[in-house]
């Protein structure tokens, strides 16, 4: 293990997920969600529908997702499908991609509000990582990523980017597929193998062991330690300061 980082030793770069693990925007984008489809359902089922679940179905059909996965597949667990529309849809239209863009709008208007914070034991570990001369990338599927982090000035502490953005322009396929962290790895210039994945959704677990990666970190900011494990990860902690200064 490399000492100080908790990592094995053949480890160069370090691929790190960006809402619930550098920021605190998971749980904004768990209420985003919730707002979006508690509307839909209410309007399409009446005042006896069964409400999303910020946690269980957050965790399960949305986290880590593109925008319009997420949609399709929650919707897809209750029995429901729209039809695709496209992603200029307006936020009103009854299409997989208007639902997405409500959310992102409600998500805009909370981020606006009630600004971003950073994850202060991430931002140590991150200037930890690069004091020691490994590589890192941000990896997200969210299509606000650069913003988010110029928010909280942490765009500095990524030497490469894949976010929706980029996933889109390179028709890459969002988490739980590995491609995006895969193509992360392959800008840096390192073999998945030697790079180290750190996520907070079940969907990054599995893009996590889907791609073969060197080691995979699971963030648990919501007490879901055991399912971590149970999609593949090789450690989970609580903050990533606990990796820290561990002599192994
Ligand atoms: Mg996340």
């Amino acid at each position: 293990m490399t000492t100080e980082l908790g990592l094995p030793e053949t480890i160069q770069a370090c691929l790190f997920d960006l809402d619930g693990v550098v920021t605190r925007t998971a749980v904004v984008h768990a209420a985003a969600w919730k707002e979006m489809f508690d509307a839909f359902l209410r309007e399409r089922e009446g005042p006896g529908f069964r409400p999303f679940d910020p946690v269980a179905d957050y965790d399960e059909y949305v986290d880590g997702r593109p925008r319009a996965d997420g949609v399709r597949t929650f919707l897809e667990s209750r029995g429901i499908r729209l039809p695709e529309g496209g992603p200029g849809d307006p936020p009103d239209a009854e299409t997989v991609h208007g639902l997405g863009n409500r959310k992102n709008d409600l998500l805009l208007e909370k981020i606006r509000t009630d600004g971003v914070e950073a994850y202060d034991g991430t931002l140590r570990y991150l200037r930890a990582v690069r004091a020691r001369g490994l590589r890192t990338a941000i990896v997200s599927s969210s299509a606000n990523c650069r913003d988010v982090l110029r928010a909280i000035d942490a765009e500095p502490l990524f030497d490469v980017r894949v976010d929706g953005v980029v996933a889109a322009e390179r028709g890459l396929p969002g988490k739980p597929r590995p491609d995006t962290f895969l193509a992360a790895a392959r800008d840096l210039g390192v073999p998945a193998g030697r790079a180290a994945v750190y996520e907070d959704a079940l969907a990054g677990m599995d893009a996590g062991r889907a791609g073969g990666f060197g080691y995979v970190v699971g963030v648990d900011r919501v007490g879901q330690t055991d399912a971590l494990y149970a999609h593949g990860a090789d450690r989970v902690v609580k903050d990533l300061d606990e990796l820290m200064g561990e002599e192994k």
